[in-house]
């Protein structure tokens, strides 16, 4: 059996562990230290746009945060895009408020502009005012953005801009991240860059940053004894996931320029075939193609299922793009804007496997297995 191929694996660049280890020799182990500060300002030279920076657990607790930070309240709705990975949402709930799923337009996959609308004036109708709109770039191609804020400014609704998994895109050259007024990150393990687990929450408001960092280190009042006026939470990013963090950042371009050479390589050996299509970049839009997906014609010899089984016979992991969430089960019921695009992307989509780690033998055995698949 030939070995594994992995949808996508933690690729290191050979300086985490020198900052792991100095804060192992300082025993600066925990709490918060030199690590997360330098992090954080690593996130913020990258992004540009004087952004502030909080490095938290994980991208969940991020959105999380970016919701209080909005003052969401139980029965409040938020908007949020359907077709995306349930940790948009999930938050949301936390809080007790209501999402709001729109549908995906055709050229970006990501929040149709038109259906925000319509739902923002059909919720204004029913008299409720969305506080949030959710909007994410998904598997790394930014959403229409100057549609959506466009929109956004229009109704007065503030965007939490999920880049969770386009760290390193940007449209006109402006960063993914850094277009709402809360942006976040995320760096689990599958993402572009990982501190083995984290994420960040970005603002140009440095009195989010200000809030975000005091709510995420158990709200804790200035007072020589344990003080609280408020719910906190244990969120922020340990001084060791951060020197990991540190050393990823040094290598973000390279990881770009690897993950971008993958969907290349695939589109360039694939596109031959008549059943496979891509998602090309629209004019002035930069995608970090953190993951290379393909639409496969069902009518053209073979469903999008029967070619994960073909690959998964070959020890080659894929997966369908990830399922709408007006279409889990835990989100039944929630009201939903449009008219099936990201049902369909659901049904004929696949993510192919896009490691920066994996070598050109491991993309070969991909694409052989697919051309198999149609030269049969
Ligand atoms: C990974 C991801 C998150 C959550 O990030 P974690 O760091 O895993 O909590 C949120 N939104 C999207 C779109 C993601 O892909």
């Amino acid at each position: 059996m030939n070995s594994k191929i992995w949808l996508s694996l933690p690729h290191m660049g050979g300086n985490e562990q020198r900052f792991v280890k100095e804060a192992f020799d300082s025993n600066w182990v925990a709490p918060l230290g030199p690590n997360v500060d330098n992090f954080e300002e690593d996130i913020s030279l990258y992004l540009k746009e004087d952004s502030y920076v909080a490095a938290l657990s994980s991208g969940t607790a991020a959105i999380h945060l970016a919701l209080i930070l909005l003052r969401v309240q139980p029965g409040d709705e938020v908007i949020c895009q359907s077709m995306t990975f349930s940790a948009s949402a999930n938050p949301i709930r936390y809080l007790g408020a209501t999402p709001v799923f729109i549908d995906s337009e055709r050229t970006t996959w990501n929040m149709d502009p038109a259906f925000l609308e319509e739902a923002i004036i059909d919720r204004l109708a029913k008299g409720t005012k969305p506080k949030a709109i959710i909007p994410v770039h998904l598997y790394g191609m930014p959403a229409r953005m100057d549609e959506i804020i466009a929109i956004a400014k229009k109704y007065e609704i503030p965007i939490i801009e999920d880049a969770a998994e386009a760290l390193g895109s940007s449209v006109s050259n402006k960063k993914c991240g850094t277009f709402g007024e809360i942006g976040i990150l995320s760096f689990n393990g599958n993402k572009i860059i990982t501190t083995s687990g984290g994420g960040a929450l970005v603002s140009k408001n440095s009195e989010y940053i200000k809030e975000a960092t005091f709510l995420a280190t158990q709200a804790r009042d200035a007072a020589p004894h344990y003080q609280h006026s408020k719910i906190g939470y244990n969120y922020r990013l340990s001084n060791i996931c951060a020197g990991i963090g540190r050393g990823q950042m040094k290598v973000l371009p390279l990881r770009i320029d690897q993950r971008r050479a993958n969907f290349f390589f695939y589109r360039n050996e694939l596109s031959d075939l008549s059943g496979i299509s891509f998602l090309e970049e629209p004019e002035d839009f930069y995608s970090n193609r953190w993951l290379t997906t393909i639409l496969i014609d069902p009518n053209m010899g073979a469903s999008r299922e029967e070619i994960r089984l073909r690959l998964e016979q070959e020890n080659i992991e894929s997966r369908p793009l990830w399922k709408p969430m007006h279409l889990q089960p835990v989100f039944k019921g929630f009201p939903f804007y449009g008219h099936g695009v990201s049902k369909e992307l659901f049904e004929d989509g696949l993510c192919l496997p896009s490691g920066s780690n994996l070598a050109e033998t491991d993309l070969e055995r991909v694409v052989n297995c697919l051309q198999k698949v149609y030269r049969k």
